[in-house]
């Protein structure tokens, strides 16, 4: 993976390369009963430079996290839970399309 940079802008954090903001999004990896349940995959990406990094992150246990493939049939999600680059395209596609 190439090295990416992102620099602090106000209260978001932007590409250092082209200046676009940078999108984020995180997901659990472990049931709830899990003792793992509070580490989670935090995704970011520039949706300019098509290139993201992940990093293991640490999420309360009562933070609820918003399923962006909750509205997909189950062997979809799960496919794309298993590749981070597919993943973070998908979500891309996704942010496109709203208003
Ligand atoms: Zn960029």
């Amino acid at each position: 993976m190439a090295i990416w940079d992102t620099v602090e802008d106000g209260d978001r954090r932007i590409c250092a390369a082209c200046g676009t903001a940078v999108r984020s999004y995180q997901f659990r990896l472990y049931p709830t009963e899990s003792s793992m349940f509070e580490r989670c995959v935090g995704l970011a990406w520039c949706s300019g430079c098509r290139i993201y990094s992940s990093a293991m992150v640490h999420i309360s246990r009562t933070r609820v996290l918003a399923d962006a493939l909750s509205s997909l049939p189950e062997d979809e999600s799960v496919r794309l839970r298993r590749s981070e680059a597919k993943l973070v395209d998908y979500l891309d596609r996704q942010d496109h399309r709203k208003p």
